[in-house]
Order: structure tokens, then C-alpha cells, then sequence
């Protein structure tokens, strides 16, 4: 892959790249919708990502392309606009960029810019928050900056949030900037707060990417953020992260049936989130299993945000062997899910439930076979 990069800088821009960096994409391990409670979650870092390469500039101009858009975009140094049609793509790295000032970072002048990646786009492990870190490490370097992983964590969700215009939580950016080979991330939403996990040897996931999406996905999602509020103020809390699986088994009278519903889903998902944590450092893999798989059901039965698609392959998953457990991971009303297998399970393993899949709601999903990886890096040119 950095061969392949600086080959492909050296014939889009015809000299050699100075500055290196990749970031890696990310799957929701456990914590289904808790970042907004304030609650807590574990993603894992996987082992592909988003590398950039750059070159720095005398003239001021901003020159930027990447592996899958044929085109390089040239943006003058003044100020930075948003860019529509098949420009699209750099709105992560101009986002980034136009997030620098504040957060106290210059930004370098000029530059030729190329990204390249071995990670597949919109399959749910997160290519932006890739793109977003990798950008930012080489952004900074070029500048001259050394800022904290935290600062550049925060500086790729604000492109996010406020340029891209995606309003997502510190999951994605969190995990690219904090994760390492053979941990997961804990984060604790409220701080935020990153900590390292460390994840039991032998453990590989499989993705099962089944491309779909609810049409009505940004609703249902706006639906539920607006249901744990309402179910938090009834609580008297403002967050339903400070309710207790039994202050609410206690209060749950109080809320309207749907509201309760909504609620449990929260409270005890960020119970999971800390269940599991206990579970890998005791090496546990049976038990993490069981929690994940326990939180699929709840979101499939409480909050409500499975489908019968995302159902089926949980429930072919958990029937085959060598799996410990599986859950939809990341928004859900579509998307993937995730499972975590022992080195034991393999493709042969993957077909039936593929094919059964198949059958029954006429495509294929995608199958992706990953493992762990390290966080956002720079690397030598
Ligand atoms: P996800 O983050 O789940 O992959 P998103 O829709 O949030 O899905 O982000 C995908 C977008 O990120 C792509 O449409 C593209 O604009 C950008 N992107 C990802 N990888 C690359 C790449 N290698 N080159 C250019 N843009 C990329
Ligand atoms: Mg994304």
C-alpha cells in the first residue's frame, strides 16, 4: 500500500511525497446508540484504513486527489468552500482544514495532496473518520504542529460535524485516533475519555455488510435521539447515562410504554459496555460473545432499529459454529452486522449463512474478514 501511494503521488504530481500518514477505519464493537446519553462505548480499530501522502507547495495553491476520483482539484489559498458533484470526496480533508484555526493549529500554505485506501467507502467501518485522521496528521506536520491525539480527534469530528455536515458522535474519529493492534477503545462519552482495552488473542471479526438502508434512516435516527431525551427529563436527569438499570426498573412506570422501551435499551447497553470491558480483561471470549449478542436483541426488541435482514444474519450467525457472538453495529435501520469468531471460523464457514441470506432477500452481502489494527499514524516517505 505506501509503495503503491508514493508511486501513484510521484506520477499525479510528478515528485516525491514528503509526509505519510494513515489512518485506520473502525467497527462498533458494543455501545448501540449510548454516545448521546453520555453513555460509553468500545470500537475497534481494524487493520484497514485511509493513507496520505503530501507534498508541500511554495505557490499557495492546494492541490488535492485521490485513488478513487480521476480528477485533481485545485483550491486557491483564500478561503475554504464547501464542494458539490464529484468534488465531493474532499470536503473531508478541506473540512479539516477549515477546522485547524480553531482549535489553535495553523494550517499549511500550499500543498499537493493524494489519498489512497484499502478500506471500502459507506460499508459502516467509517472511511471518512479514516480520511478525516490521516488528513489531519499530515495537515500538522506540514504546518510544523504537534497537537495531542485528542486535539486531533476533535479537529476531525468538528470537520465532520460542522463542514461535511454529518452529525456524528466521537465514536468513528475516537477509535481511528486512539486505536492499537490487539486492543479495542473504550470511550466514555461525556469527557470525552480514551482508554485502551486489551482484546483476547484469537479473536477475529466478520462483517456481513448487507447494503442496505431504511429510506427513512435520518428520521428514525432523529426519532430515537428525541426519545431518550424526552425519557431522561421524565427521569429528572438530563442524560439517561445517570439512571441505573434499577432506579429505571423502579421508575419505569412514570414513562409512557415506548419511552420505557427506549430507555432500557440505553440503560443496560451502557451496563454491557461496562460488562464487557470485565469480560476481555478477564479474557472471556464466550462472555463477550453473549453480550454482544445480548445487545443486538435489545436493540432488535427495545429500540427497535434492526431489520429483518440484520435479524436473519444475527440469527444464522449465532447458529454457526466457531461464533462467539453477533450484533448489528453501528446506527442500524440497515447497514452491517458484525461478528466475533474464533481463528477457526473461515469462508468455508461464511458461505451457508451467505447463501442462505441470498435465498432469501435476493442479494449477497458482503463479506469482510477483519482483525485489529493500529491508530492514526504518521510513517516515513
Ligand atoms: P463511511 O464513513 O461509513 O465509510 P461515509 O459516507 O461517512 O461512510 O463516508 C464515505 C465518504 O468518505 C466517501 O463517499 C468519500 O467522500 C470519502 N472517502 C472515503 N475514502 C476515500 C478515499 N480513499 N478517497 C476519497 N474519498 C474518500
Ligand atoms: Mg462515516
Amino acid at each position: 500500500m505506501k509503495s503503491a501511494l508514493i508511486e501513484k503521488f510521484q506520477t499525479i504530481f510528478g515528485r516525491a511525497p514528503e509526509i505519510l500518514a494513515r489512518a485506520p477505519g473502525r467497527i462498533e464493537f458494543i455501545g448501540n446508540h449510548t454516545d448521546y446519553n453520555g453513555g460509553s462505548v468500545l470500537g475497534a480499530a481494524i487493520d484497514r484504513g485511509v493513507w496520505v501522502a503530501l507534498a508541500r507547495r511554495d505557490d499557495g495553491q492546494r492541490r488535492l486527489a485521490s485513488d478513487r476520483r480521476g480528477q485533481i482539484i485545485t483550491v486557491p489559498a483564500a478561503r475554504i468552500l464547501k464542494l458539490s458533484g464529484a468534488k465531493r470526496w474532499a470536503n473531508y480533508p478541506l473540512g479539516v482544514l477549515a477546522a485547524f484555526p480553531s482549535f489553535g493549529l495553523r494550517e499549511p500554505a500550499g500543498f499537493d495532496y493524494l489519498a489512497m485506501s484499502d478500506l471500502p467507502a459507506g460499508a459502516g467501518l467509517s472511511s471518512s473518520a479514516a480520511i478525516e485522521l490521516s488528513s489531519a496528521l499530515a495537515f500538522a506536520e506540514a504546518a510544523g504542529e504537534q497537537p495531542s491525539r485528542e486535539v486531533l480527534v476533535q479537529a476531525a469530528r468538528h470537520a465532520e460535524n460542522h463542514f461535511v455536515g454529518v452529525p456524528c458522535g466521537v465514536l468513528d474519529q475516537g477509535v481511528s485516533g486512539f486505536g492499537k493492534n490487539d486492543h479495542l477503545v473504550f470511550i466514555d462519552c461525556r469527557g470525552p475519555r480514551f482508554e485502551l482495552v486489551p482484546l483476547p488473542p484469537g479473536a477475529h471479526f466478520w462483517i456481513f455488510n448487507t447494503h442496505t438502508k431504511h429510506a427513512l434512516v435520518d428520521g428514525f435516527y432523529a426519532a430515537r435521539h428525541r426519545e431518550c431525551l424526552e425519557a431522561a427529563q421524565a427521569l429528572g436527569v438530563a442524560l439517561l447515562v445517570d439512571v441505573s438499570p434499577a432506579v429505571l426498573a423502579a421508575n419505569a412506570g412514570r414513562l409512557p410504554p415506548l419511552a420505557a422501551k427506549r430507555a432500557r435499551h440505553i440503560v443496560e447497553e451502557i451496563a454491557r459496555v461496562a460488562a464487557t470491558v470485565a469480560a476481555l480483561r478477564d479474557g472471556n471470549l464466550v462472555a463477550v460473545g453473549k453480550l454482544l449478542t445480548a445487545s443486538h436483541r435489545s436493540s432488535q426488541h427495545l429500540f427497535e432499529n434492526s431489520t429483518p435482514e440484520l435479524d436473519f444474519l444475527v440469527d444464522a450467525l449465532v447458529a454457526a459454529p466457531h461464533i462467539f457472538g453477533a450484533r448489528l453495529t453501528g446506527g442500524g435501520f440497515g447497514g452491517a452486522v458484525m461478528s466475533l469468531a474464533s481463528g477457526k471460523f473461515d469462508e468455508a464457514a461464511a458461505e451457508p449463512v451467505a447463501a442462505a441470506y441470498a435465498e432469501k432477500f435476493g442479494a449477497r452481502p458482503e463479506i469482510l474478514h477483519l482483525q485489529t489494527g493500529d491508530g492514526a499514524a504518521l510513517h516515513q516517505p
